[in-house]
């Protein structure tokens, strides 16, 4: 009874069909719907763009008390499900699904609830501040794992800072590793995931190389289930040059020169491409317009392949050379991005950005856990490149 009271009070809105009073909601960390009609059975909605400049596609929300009921959702844009279709969670958003990825999907979809209790839909398998913390609680028992706050959002935030490091103290080579510059981009934090499995199984990695992981740059933007990407005036990853407006990209700036000490060599940020369509269906590193880096890059991605022993394959796809489609000086957004900004960082010699779709890469259907598995693969592939170096 208290559960359904409080519902009522979170929904964002109320219809009734057949009878039966349905609740839609996106009240909760990652919500995010605009409701522009309902009718019958039939509801138009649409992604809440916010302070986005001009479109982008990220939306959550769940229907609660709907038994019974074959639903269809209609969105009021194209553009808003993966060519995976939408994905759905029965147990408030741990575990996500594609309802039928072998489907041929557009701008709708319908679902018939086989219970009362909550069903979150989204375009992809939103992560959250709560999902992280499910995850590292057990690593922090390590003697390797610290965490810290990198810096507080605007909104009393904490931004987390994981470092794993030697318990020796000597260290190496230092790599940085970011994700969620651009909120809405969640399969950077599966793959960050399987990035700490592997430091923390890998004798090598956690006796010779300090490792700093930062979950959630825009972490105000996830909670909030923004879509951070081309936000207004800037985004996050647009907030490296001049004074940064956002408190972790100004303490990130602020903080990592000086705990470089000239051994941070790779620099790492993960991101996703747009919903779907060519080159955005396919896992690859964007290529750098300085040739020297662009080399390392490629080096890379050769030694990618070599550890690429998960689920998900690259391809030759798999780098994204400078002057390619939106990855030109013609179509670049002005300010300078982490990977631009670690560039120039000294002894950085491989500063990479990898775009990771949320559905479909090359055909196979991404899930939760082969997105980790794939974050296991680079892991071995930054060791083999600082192994090399
Ligand atoms: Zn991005």
């Amino acid at each position: 009874m208290i559960k359904s009271f409080i519902f009522c009070f979170v929904c964002l809105v109320s219809f009734t069909c057949a009878g039966q009073q349905f609740n839609l909601c996106s009240d909760f960390p990652g919500g995010n719907i605009q409701v522009d009609k309902i009718k019958g059975d039939t509801v138009w909605i649409r992604p809440d763009l916010r302070d986005t400049e001009g479109d982008w596609f990220y939306w959550c929300f769940a229907v609660n008390n709907a038994k019974g009921k074959t639903l269809t959702f209609v969105f009021s844009k194209p553009n808003v499900l993966t060519s995976k279709g939408p994905a759905t969670s029965l147990d408030g958003g741990n575990h996500w699904n594609w309802i039928n990825p072998d489907n041929s999907w557009d701008s709708s979809f319908s679902y018939t609830f086989k219970s009362n209790s909550e069903v979150r839909f989204s375009m992809g398998m939103p992560y959250t501040q709560k999902h992280f913390q499910q995850f590292i609680g057990a690593y922090l028992k390590s003697e390797f794992v610290t965490i810290d706050t990198l810096a507080t959002t605007k909104a009393g935030r904490s931004v987390e800072r994981v470092i794993i490091k030697p318990k020796s103290g000597t260290v190496k080579y230092k790599v940085l590793i970011t994700t969620r510059h651009h909120a809405c981009e969640m399969m950077g934090n599966y793959e960050m995931e399987g990035i700490i499995v592997e430091i923390l199984k890998d004798e090598w990695l956690k006796n010779n190389v300090e490792f700093c992981l930062i979950p959630f740059m825009d972490k105000d933007g996830v909670e909030n289930g923004d879509q951070g990407k081309n936000r207004i005036p800037h985004d996050h990853n647009r907030d490296y040059t001049g004074v940064s407006i956002y408190s972790s990209v100004a303490a990130l700036r602020d903080w990592v020169p000086a705990w470089s000490e000239s051994k941070l060599v790779v620099t790492l940020d993960l991101h996703c491409p747009w919903i779907k369509a060519e080159n955005n269906e396919n896992i690859y590193v964007v290529g750098s317009p300085d040739e020297k880096i662009a080399v390392q890059q490629r080096l890379f991605c050769n030694i990618l392949k070599s550890t690429n022993h998960g689920e998900l394959k690259i391809s030759e796809k798999s780098y994204f050379p400078y002057g390619k489609d939106w990855n030109s000086a013609e179509k670049a957004t002005p300010g300078l991005t982490f990977g631009k900004w670690t560039a120039q960082l000294e002894g950085v010699k491989l500063p990479i950005s990898i775009e990771f779709p949320y559905a479909n890469n090359e055909g196979q259907t991404i899930t939760q856990e082969n997105a980790r598995t794939f974050g296991i693969d680079l892991t071995k592939a930054i060791k083999k490149y600082l192994m090399q170096l």
